[in-house]
């Protein structure tokens, strides 16, 4: 495995190369010195999530939701607490698709909650709807490449 593993700092943004074999060992950031993986979902904007998907060498679990979205908002601890599991594996990202319209058009977002798996800047899996905490851990790992 490549030694080049490009994790980006959950705090500032900073791309630090982390090892695959130090992952767990709750790197912290060169330049802010804060922990890479958060262990929470990031909330990103558009520019954000493209930064991620153009940068990041982590798989990506993406959760497309919105306030007004009833499931969603049941989706919503379950996802918190996946991150809680799938990091550092995964980065686990929210984008609200209320909010983030022209990126949803082009993701081409047709139901929320939507999660989608993408790596090394490619989408691999989508999944429509809400999912169980067990299911989502198990959809993921199942995907994570
Ligand atoms: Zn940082």
């Amino acid at each position: 495995m490549s030694d080049k593993h490009h994790v980006i700092c959950a705090s500032c943004g900073s791309i630090n190369n982390v090892p695959q074999s130090r992952m767990a060992d709750d790197p912290k950031c060169g330049k802010c010195k804060q922990a890479v993986m958060s262990g929470k979902p990031l909330e990103l904007n558009e520019a954000g999530f493209q930064r991620y998907l153009e940068k990041s060498d982590q798989p990506l679990l993406v959760d497309f939701w919105a306030p007004w979205c009833g499931p969603c908002k049941m989706m919503a601890p379950i996802f918190t607490q996946a991150a809680t599991q799938l990091e550092p594996q995964f980065r686990l990202i929210k984008i609200n698709t209320e909010v983030e319209q022209i990126l949803a058009g082009k993701m081409r977002i047709q139901s929320i909650p939507t999660l989608a798996i993408f790596k090394n800047g490619k989408e691999m899996i989508r999944q429509p709807g809400a999912m169980g905490l067990n299911d989502l851990l198990r959809w993921a790992r199942t995907h994570a490449g």
